[in-house]
């Protein structure tokens, strides 16, 4: 920090509060976790300075030696890790590695056949009119995701999102009675509406996905399995969810963040079977530009440490603690979305407390407790003020979290709630951002929560 400091001491000083910050509260956004030491120093090396485009072996810039190696290690990983035929580790982001995944079913289903049926052996062989057609064709496909009220992802064809734009789409919910997902519903959308994609997966689903299903009901339809399990990818390496529920085997793409339950760097990650992976490989330059490949070494450290055995039982405790969490809440009267959970996540329903998600995760952040607002399905209260808090394990089981400090952390979230009242606007009418917080119940759960 003394470097920094050196150049921009408001940087340094930024960075130390942020890591008061993160250290002094109790971290429960569900996509976030403590990444190891190993991590984030790799992340701090000169292979931030190299342009690498292009993939291993075949690059538009020379001197990629070192790169090629820090890419080839971190695939290789990724493969062994999640029993994968292939994997690509380049993509920046999650968003990132759901437009490579769009981009290559896209030219392996739709690109590939249509130049070959124009007996063209690549697109520069096109005319204008071959261009035209092809874009329609392109343009022309569908896309069936969850909706992001019942917890599916921006990016599996919400409208407003490019994928909702690049695709035709339609949505899967889930029961209203019960917030699962009704596969028996998906399957008659998907017979109806004949996708080209089926996503499946999620960012605030409490509950664990049957992929050996949902790939059934792809087959049935001819659309290829995209699964998303940026959240849940921990689980999946560690070995928690497997069989049914592990997407790998399953899935004909999958995508994936490396820097939540799965506590790599920031990033993304797309594994596919050996069909896709020629088109996936050439997601730089196609869909993404050069490769952060002191991102990419990081991604391969942290694949190495989820390889050890130790994180097969992170991974359990994740889920362990999750319905620690969850049983803490329901005994204390509070209601959760399906009733609880069996991944890394709960869903507070914080409507009982007369209280919008915005309210709760401000009253909480003034205990010390970081959240994330979420919608509940079907929220009245919409996406901005929504009803639901979203509550993850994954970090403070990084930090040695078991069933005891989780129940206590449930007790000490209905405390704040249960002590926290609505506002009203400047007319006077019910507020959904405004909220009092009962003298001293902020400072005491503070106090409580620094000493877990
Ligand atoms: N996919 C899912 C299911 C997510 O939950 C998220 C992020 O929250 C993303 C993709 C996007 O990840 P990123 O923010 O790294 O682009």
């Amino acid at each position: 920090l003394e470097v920094i400091a050196s150049v921009e001491p408001r940087i340094a000083e930024a960075t130390r509060q942020e890591l008061a910050d993160q250290r002094g509260s109790l971290k429960l956004i569900a996509s976030e976790n403590y990444a190891s030491p190993a991590v984030l120093l790799t992340m701090g090396t000169w292979f931030s300075d190299k342009y690498a485009e292009g993939t291993v072996g075949h690059r538009f810039y020379a001197g990629c030696q070192n790169v090629d190696t820090v890419e080839s290690l971190a695939a290789e990983h990724a493969r062994e890790l999640f029993g994968a035929e292939y994997a690509y580790v380049q993509p920046h982001s999650g968003i990132d590695a759901n437009l490579v995944a769009f981009w290559s079913i896209l030219a392996h289903r739709v690109e590939g056949p249509w130049l070959e049926r124009a007996e063209k052996k690549n697109v520069n062989e096109l005319t204008e009119a071959d261009w035209e057609a092809l874009r329609r064709e392109l343009g022309d496909q569908r896309l069936l995701g969850m909706s992001l009220d019942a917890g599916g992802h921006l990016t599996h064809g919400f409208r407003p999102n490019i994928s909702g734009k690049m695709f035709h789409q339609q949505q899967y919910g889930t029961d209203p009675a019960t917030g699962l997902l009704d596969y028996d519903v998906v399957r008659a959308k998907a017979r109806e509406f004949k996708p080209l994609v089926l996503v499946a997966g999620y960012s605030a689903y409490p509950r664990r996905v049957n992929f050996a299903t949902m790939r059934e009901i792809a087959d049935e339809v001819g659309a290829t399995l995209m699964v998303d399990m940026a959240h849940f990818a921990g689980l999946v390496a560690g070995k928690v969810f497997t069989g049914d529920e592990d997407p790998v085997p399953h899935a004909h793409i999958v995508t994936s963040t490396t820097h939540k339950s799965l506590r790599g760097p920031r990033g993304g990650l797309v594994l596919a079977t050996e069909e896709l992976a020629p088109s996936v490989d050439r997601g730089c330059p196609m869909v993404l530009g050069g490769p952060l490949s002191h991102v990419m070494a990081a991604k391969a450290v942290a694949f190495a440490e989820a390889r050890q055995e130790s994180f097969r039982g992170y991974a359990q405790d994740i889920a362990d603690n999750a319905k620690s969490l969850a049983d803490g809440f329901l005994s204390r009267g509070a209601g959760l979305v399906t009733g609880g959970t069996d991944n890394h996540l709960v869903l507070l329903d914080v409507s009982r407390y007369g209280l919008t998600g915005r309210q709760a995760e401000s009253a909480l952040l003034d205990a010390g407790v970081v959240t994330n607002r979420n919608s509940i399905p079907a929220d009245p209260n919409g996406a901005w003020y929504t009803s639901g808090i979203r509550l993850g394990t994954p970090a403070l089981t990084t930090r040695g979290f078991g069933h005891d400090e989780f129940d206590r952390v449930a007790e000490l979230i209905v405390e704040v709630l249960s002590n926290t009242t609505a506002g009203t606007t400047k007319a006077g009418g019910p507020s959904k951002a405004s909220y009092q917080v009962a003298d001293g119940v902020a400072d005491r759960v503070k106090a409580a929560a620094g000493e877990l």
